[in-house]
């Protein structure tokens, strides 16, 4: 009975082993994300947005691809090493907060740079936005509002919005900002409820790339905006996942709020296991490797 019962186990083992594994290639260009919930959990930092989430969200595929510098990314390497590179790109959105100096302090004592994409604030977190700048961080404009019944009812109002954050952020640090974040990423579902024009979404990834942004969504994250319980280690195995299985590069979404004290507790320990695993640190650029979410339909 207990030889039967150890094997029962072994098998459940390798099944659940098995289940966990990325059913993507590691070297494919395109990943499926299983646990598409990071768009919605995304979305209840904006106060009033909280209760309007859909319980789930379909999974969306995500694609790297080369950035805008299309002949710099088409161009063959010889170089093996360069090919087998590991790069990881964290990134921090909803910031500045009380938790950015923690944040940056962190950084700083890893010798990691990283990017912001951040949202309109007080004056007083402004100055953290210009400290992350000197510092070496990039920033990114997110949204002004983050008020997704504003800023996806119109490309008008898209725009608007996109514009206030962008001269709020020139104002803190003198340069004219083109990398973004979609509110909830270009995959979100909300624009569909506010939006008349049933084509909004569509209208914004291109328009925004002819006015020449490069906008970024995500293929990792913290989970630091789910639901339920959560605890630094939840933090830290859902933020080390994709680094587990060697992908490469990877756009890792976290938050930075006042409420996001977990995630600074458990940013340390994410930031070890990738140097442990010899990934390089980079911030993001036009240039960067564009992970670009599946517009919702
Ligand atoms: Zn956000």
């Amino acid at each position: 009975m207990l030889l039967v019962s150890v094997v029962f186990l072994t098998a459940c083992f390798f099944l659940v082993r098995a289940s966990d594994q990325d059913p993507s290639p590691v070297l494919s260009p395109t990943y499926e994300l299983t646990n598409a919930t990071e768009e919605n959990a995304h979305e209840t930092d904006g106060a009033t947005e909280a209760s309007e989430e859909p319980p789930t969200a379909p999974a969306v595929n995500i694609q790297t691809e080369p950035g805008d510098n299309a002949d710099t990314a088409a161009e063959p390497t010889d170089n093996a090493e360069e090919n087998t590179k590991k790069v990881i790109y964290l990134t921090f959105d909803d910031g500045p907060s009380a938790r950015t100096p923690e944040i940056l302090n962190i950084l700083d004592k890893y010798n990691v740079k990283a990017t912001f994409f951040v949202v309109h604030t007080s004056e007083a977190n402004r100055e953290y936005t210009k400290s992350a700048y000197e510092r070496g961080h990039v920033i990114g404009l997110h949204t002004y509002s983050h008020k997704y019944n504003v800023i996806y009812s119109s490309e008008t109002a898209f725009y608007d919005d996109l514009r206030k954050i962008s001269d709020e952020v020139f104002d803190c640090i003198g340069e004219r900002i083109k990398i973004m974040r979609f509110a909830g990423g270009s995959s979100n579902t909300l624009w569909k409820k506010y939006a008349s024009d049933g084509d909004l979404m569509n209208k914004l990834v291109k328009g925004v790339e002819e006015k020449g942004y490069a906008y970024f969504d995500w293929n990792a994250q913290s989970n630091d905006s789910a639901g339920g319980l959560q605890t630094v280690e939840r933090l830290f195995k859902s933020a080390i996942s994709s680094g587990e299985k060697g992908r490469t590069p990877i756009n890792m979404l976290m938050h930075d709020e006042a409420s996001k004290k977990l995630t600074v507790e458990a940013l340390p320990k994410i930031i070890e296991f990738y140097q442990s695993m010899g990934y390089e640190f980079c911030t993001l650029s036009q240039d960067s490797p564009v992970f670009h979410h599946s517009v919702s339909k």
